[in-house]
């Protein structure tokens, strides 16, 4: 089905509200994966809540935490996310992180033991629209590890994802480079399996070693792998994610003692520059508008497929999705709706939520 984004957020908002959250929590969650999903990464969207609503009963992810700072010495900023939802501590953490840098110039954010933080690129972009310029690094432990490292046929790390936001001349338009350090993150591998698609070829390896574009393989046991994106060099970057955000933090490393409870940590290397303190942020626009204008301005290969530069197919999905709907597969559906019943949510209560008309679910989010 098509489903508009406002029922999507109350959706999402009554789940979490069920979950325990309160009601600034549901909406902050609702919000951050709605926006995943109008951004095109159906991976760190609406798909997600099933494996939060299977987390809570466990205490794996505690609803109505927050970010609580361990070391506050600026430039220097460690914060513990206590297990809570990640999309409301990291958040919370990078608006700390966000003032530290406008008062000293520049801060290092540590977060550890934050539940799943979602799409990275969220936090890079709430420091674009502040003027900062940022660059993150995140590692992910709790569960198996999925990416082989490169000339292996094991996994042996996470998706670890990467995120460097510049802003713009345009405070709308930053330049948002927001990526799994595996060709493609795990999510999009469950959207592929719920689809019954194959993935591209390349990506993933069946536990024997074999290429495969199977995504069963990573739901089967043994399990295969993901390979790291660029060979050698993804590899190499995914292995800084988990040292600079895992083990610097104190949050964990991928290793085999922190692989067991079956939930999602995230840990998270932030940096923080105000752009000011080095140039004036005109000058500096005009280089960086310029820059990405070159690009753009080589000839596409393929003249279907302009030039475009990082976080730019992220807005022009969101334009369209918010015009159009969002796809939702049948099988995220019955998901939701499943983990919607563990909660206390009924399957008729979750139809007349995603079929709500557009004003009644915007007075219900
Ligand atoms: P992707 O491959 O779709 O996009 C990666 C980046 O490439 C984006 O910044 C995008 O704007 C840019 N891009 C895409 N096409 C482009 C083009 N033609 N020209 C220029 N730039 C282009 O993303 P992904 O690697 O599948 O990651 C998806 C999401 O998953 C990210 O938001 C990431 O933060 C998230 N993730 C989160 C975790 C976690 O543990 N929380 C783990 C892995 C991934």
């Amino acid at each position: 089905m098509l489903i508009d984004h406002t029922r999507m957020r109350a959706i999402l908002a009554a789940m979490c509200v069920a979950g325990g959250s309160d009601a600034d929590e549901a909406d902050i969650v609702a919000g951050h994966l709605v926006e995943a999903n109008l951004k095109g990464h159906d991976s760190h969207g609406i798909g997600m809540m099933p494996r939060y609503a299977g987390f809570l009963p466990r205490g794996v992810l505690k609803p109505n935490i927050h970010a609580r700072i361990v070391v506050d010495t600026p430039p220097m900023l460690l914060v513990d996310g206590g297990h809570g939802y990640g999309q409301v501590v990291a958040m919370e953490a990078t608006e700390m992180a966000i003032a530290r840098a406008r008062d000293h110039g520049a801060s290092i954010l540590s977060l550890r033991n934050a539940n799943h933080i979602g799409r990275v690129g969220t936090y890079g972009e709430r420091c674009a629209s502040a003027g900062m310029i940022s660059i993150h690094f995140v590692n992910a432990h709790g569960h198996a590890p999925r990416v082989a490292p490169y000339l292996g046929s094991q996994s042996r790390l996470s998706t670890n994802p990467f995120c460097c936001a510049i802003p713009t001349g345009n405070p709308d338009e930053p330049i948002v480079l927001d990526m799994a350090t595996a060709t493609i993150a795990m999510g999009k591998v469950r959207v592929a399996k719920n689809k019954g698609e194959p993935v591209a070829e390349g990506v993933l390896m069946d536990h024997t070693g074999a290429p495969t574009t199977d995504p069963n393989v990573m739901f089967n046991t043994p399990m295969g792998a993901l390979r790291a994106f660029g060979l050698h060099k993804g590899y190499g970057l995914s292995l800084i994610c988990d040292l600079l955000a895992g083990a610097l933090s104190g949050g964990g490393s991928v290793l085999p003692e922190n692989q067991v409870d079956n939930t999602i940590v995230n840990n998270m290397l932030a940096i923080v520059i105000d752009p000011a303190r080095f140039r004036d942020t005109g000058e500096l626009s005009a280089e960086i508008d310029a820059m990405a204008a070159y690009c753009k301005s080589a000839t596409p290969a393929n003249p279907d497929e302009p030039v475009l530069v990082p976080g730019e197919p992220e807005r022009a999905m969101r334009a369209k999705r918010i015009a159009q709907g969002v796809p939702l597969d049948d099988a995220t559906w019955e998901e939701l709706i499943a983990a919607a019943q563990t909660l206390g949510i009924d399957r008729a209560r979750m139809n007349a939520m995603a079929h709500a008309n557009h004003g009644e679910t915007e007075q219900n989010s």
